[in-house]
């Protein structure tokens, strides 16, 4: 009995012993089963590139959601140089953890700075090999490597570019034209006025010649930079200054008085179609959110429905004034809103006031492609229209629209009927001209001879071209 006991017992104790281990490999199998993952690194460029410049904007994203990016290293080559950009080491858990994962999941690179800080560019092929691996126990504990190269260009030279047009004399507020030339290379070019950007358009036979018609904005200072600028694909840009005389122009000032019987007429309208507009519970509030917000909502919509623009000049000679009609305010008016004597707001008035009688028929002033014809917040039913080489006019507060979007309209041609719909008091028509989304002053293209001398004698025979068939 007591014989068969310890025999019993000595079979018992290997099995459990063995049972042990087996459950203890079992449980470090487990425990560490995340390190024997095989997804290896991604390695990302934050854009795609043919050809670099001396300080290329240009990053390198490197991730390991698994076990965590080990080592990073980035190579450049060109010719017989190689300079390591990056050779970075990330720490992984250690042999007590080795449950655990690495603590660097990604990390983004500023490859531009790099090559900038670290190499002396030069011009011709070059490239970059990339390595990443991860703290997996893969290929002998050795972790998941990725390998990439990109091979490119160097490309250290801007475009050549050449200004061919003279004597550019600019009112504040208004538009004037610049000829020039550029090599092929150029990706993007145009005219630079303070912050806002005019690209150039293809004029004439030559496929080199661009003409940019750009704007000196009411509201930036009289002395802004000018200059044409070019750039190439790998980011090199030229600049040329252009001789120009500018006429610095102070704009009026007026006070609009509101009332309640106009707040009341307006603002439940304009809320009406105008779904991001939030009633801030009283009359006043609410239209001086409608006054600021919407109303500066209102032009950048125009300004991105720019690149809708025609690539050609759709316009003939001198723009149309409404026929008969009486100013009742100037472009860039600066204007004081007072409520119950006290002032509340000030907006400037980027268009003319209009005037004739109710309903008056309302003219395109010049050939174009409707662009929108709409309820379009402050201006009320509005139409749009694109003349082509991002000039754009605006037509607001109509009490009827007669044309459609894409419709393409001559000069005179009516487009609906003046009215006061959106921020009017009465019957009249706003008009608005915009370049590339700039408001400009309309005097200058209602007057055929301003037309003449900055447009078209510069364009020469080429303007006929520009204007396409
Ligand atoms: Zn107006």
């Amino acid at each position: 009995m007591t014989l068969a006991r310890n025999l019993n017992r000595g079979v018992g104790v290997l099995p459990v012993f063995l049972g042990l281990v087996a459950l203890i490999l079992l449980v470090g199998f487990a425990a560490s089963f995340r390190r024997w993952e095989g997804q290896a690194p991604s390695v990302r460029f934050d854009r795609e590139f043919k050809s670099l410049g001396r300080t290329p904007g240009l990053s390198l994203q490197v991730e390991d959601a698994g076990n965590g990016l080990n080592k990073v290293t980035v190579l450049l080559k060109q010719k017989d140089q190689r300079v390591s950009l990056v050779d970075e080491s990330y720490p992984g858990p250690s042999l007590f953890t080795f449950w655990r994962t690495g603590q660097q999941k990604a990390t983004t690179i500023d490859l531009g700075r790099l090559i900038a800080e670290k190499y002396k560019v030069q011009d011709g092929p070059a490239s970059l090999a990339i390595t990443a691996s991860d703290h997996s126990w893969r290929v002998f504990f050795g972790g998941n490597k990725s390998q990439q190269q990109r091979d490119f260009v160097f490309d250290i030279y801007p475009p050549r570019l050449e200004v061919l047009s003279s004597q550019h004399y600019i009112n504040q507020g208004g538009s004037e034209c610049v000829v020039y030339r550029v090599s092929p290379d150029a990706e993007v070019s145009g005219v630079q006025a303070g912050p806002n950007f005019f690209p150039g358009y293809p004029t004439g036979s030559d496929p080199n010649l661009r003409f940019s018609l750009f704007a000196l904005a009411y509201n930036i200072p009289g002395k802004s930079l000018l200059r044409v600028v070019a750039r190439d694909g790998a980011g090199n840009e030229a600049v040329a200054g252009f001789w120009n005389k500018v006429f610095p122009k102070r704009f009026r000032s007026r006070e609009i008085a509101l009332d309640d019987g106009f707040l009341q007429k307006v603002v439940p309208e304009v809320m009406s179609h105008s779904p991001n507009v939030k009633d801030q519970g009283d009359l006043i509030k609410t239209f001086l959110e409608i006054n600021s917000k919407l109303r500066k909502a209102n032009h950048d919509q125009i300004r991105e429905l720019t690149p809708k623009s025609a690539p050609r000049f759709l316009w003939d000679r001198a723009f149309l004034q409404l026929s008969n009609s009486q100013v009742e305010s100037l472009f860039a008016d600066h204007r004081t809103y007072v409520y119950q004597g006290k002032e509340v707001d000030r907006q400037d008035h980027v268009g003319f006031d209009l005037s004739v009688t109710q309903q008056y028929p309302i003219e395109a002033a010049n050939d174009g492609v409707v662009l929108l014809a709409d309820y379009f917040g402050i201006y009320g039913n509005t139409v749009l229209i694109d003349h082509g080489c991002g000039l754009i006019s605006l037509y607001g507060h109509l009490s009827s629209i007669g044309v459609q979007v894409g419709q393409q309209v001559k000069k005179k041609e009516v487009v609906g009927r003046s009215g006061a719909t959106g921020l009017a008091g009465g019957d009249h028509l706003h008009f608005g001209l915009f370049l590339h989304g700039v408001p400009v002053n309309p005097t200058e293209w209602w007057d055929g001879k301003w037309i003449k001398e900055h447009v078209l004698d510069r364009l020469g025979d080429d303007a006929l071209s520009s204007k396409g068939s």
